[in-house]
């Protein structure tokens, strides 16, 4: 999620085409995209001209530990020293944050003699609300810019990537943690093992880590292939987490689906002799997801036809749309939206710009398609016929914070699981 300077090789293939987790020779495609940028690599107006790198964008499964993730390699130093993301420029994603704290504050009687560890702690969005019920916490972040952004508003905050030698450090600090947080991070962790390995070292006996990640059920029954793109190495199933937990000695003790990111999976992992008993829900879905073929590489073949229809429905509307003289435009331009636009080759031949909160990002194009990224307001001056939501994950947010563009007559177009307009006019506020 930072910006590259375009010219620079950042792909380094040190996997060797096998599994990031158990080391089985990858051979199961899953989905191939095509050819992509860096999907958060977003571009000033004089580095349009530069050259700009591409990289295959292959999706495989592992047939070994059920393990989806990317064959190429980007490495972590390109991809986290600065990051354009600041969690806090979504009110959603912090309203989620806040009711995650006071949940596990309860749940495990948090209190001023425990710790907090969250790992990838962005600009705080989550630490922030623990300082209020006195509970001492410690955000791990490698991109120092939003470290700092973290670190003044006085959230102990340490600038380093996560993974057994800072784990190690920590313990030798005295550091051990109640409850490590891991939001969205996993799928982001070249070296899989030694970030869970890293844990483990962290976490006191009886403590629990919490890891919450896209599901992967939920990417393949909704067409969420935008989801995939080179800054996320790993999607996983539960399956996968619990060969993964297994592998570093913990145990699944529960589980829960979430809304968040398109249908996300929060589990909770312990040590194996951690006196925690895993709840009935891990067995539940751990058989649901066995009963639709998750541990058979066969089920994970028909992923890709679902993706190349739902690319023709979004390419064919917008299509008819220009044939009629329509204007469209996007909102927003999250890493997603550029896996999407760099597959289905929508530039600004359909998408004359598109707008976004945060102001990072303004007077930036985004990579590949190079399509114009500005302040929202630019919508209530252009008044566009269609809004392609790129985030749709934030649909709801979106359209209740847009709905005056129906007074124009302006509907939105969301993309994903399959292309659907949403009139303003016809949702309920
Ligand atoms: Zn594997």
């Amino acid at each position: 999620m930072n910006i590259h300077a375009p010219g620079l090789s950042p792909q380094v293939d040190v996997t060797g085409g096998r599994c990031r987790l158990c080391g089985h020779g990858l051979e199961h495609s899953f989905v191939d995209l095509g050819m992509s940028p860096l999907c958060e690599s977003f571009l000033t107006p004089d580095q349009l001209d530069a050259m700009e790198p591409y990289f295959p964008l292959h999706a495989f499964v592992c047939q070994e530990c059920f393990l989806v993730q990317l064959k190429e390699y980007v490495s972590p130093e390109h991809i986290f020293q600065e990051y354009a993301y600041f969690s806090s420029y979504s009110t959603t994603w912090v309203a989620h944050a806040k009711a995650y704290c006071d949940m596990v504050t309860r749940r495990f009687a948090l209190g001023p003699d425990s710790l907090v560890v969250e790992l990838a702690s962005n600009d705080g969005y989550l630490l922030q609300h623990f300082e209020p019920l006195g509970i001492p916490v410690l955000g791990i972040e490698p991109a120092a810019n939003v470290a700092k952004v973290a670190i003044e508003k006085r959230i102990a905050t340490r600038v380093d990537f996560f993974g057994v030698r800072l784990a190690q450090e920590l313990v030798a600090e005295g550091k051990q943690a109640d409850v490590i947080v891991g939001n969205n991070v996993l799928a982001q962790v070249p070296d899989l093992n030694d970030f869970v390995a890293g844990m483990r070292l962290l976490l006191k006996p009886e403590g629990v880590i919490t890891l919450e990640f896209p599901s992967l059920e939920r990417l393949m029954a909704h067409n969420e292939f935008d989801t995939i793109y080179h800054e996320h190495f790993s999607y996983f199933s539960l399956v996968a987490i619990e060969r993964m937990a297994a592998r570093h000695h913990l145990k699944l003790v529960d589980v829960e689906a979430l809304a968040t990111h398109g249908g996300s999976l929060r589990v909770y992992l312990a040590h194996v002799a951690s006196a925690r008993s895993p709840a009935k829900s891990v067995d539940d879905l751990l058989a649901r997801e066995q009963a639709l073929g998750l541990r058979n590489p066969a089920t994970y073949s028909s992923f890709a036809e679902q993706v190349r229809s739902t690319k023709r429905k979004l390419l064919s509307f917008l299509i008819a749309a220009k044939n009629e003289g329509k204007t469209v435009c996007g909102y927003g331009a999250p890493g997603k939206g550029n896996t999407l636009l760099n597959y289905c080759g929508i530039g600004t031949d359909f998408l004359e710009f598109t707008v976004d909160r945060n102001p990072y990002k303004h007077g930036r194009f985004t990579p590949g398609m190079h399509i114009p990224i500005r302040p929202v307001e630019a919508i209530d001056v252009a008044k566009p016929d269609y809004i392609l939501i790129l985030p749709w994950n934030l649909k709801h947010e979106i359209i209740r914070q847009m709905s005056h563009v129906g007074t124009w007559g302006g509907k939105f177009v969301v993309p994903i699981p399959e292309a659907t307009i949403i009139d303003p006019a016809e949702v309920r506020q």
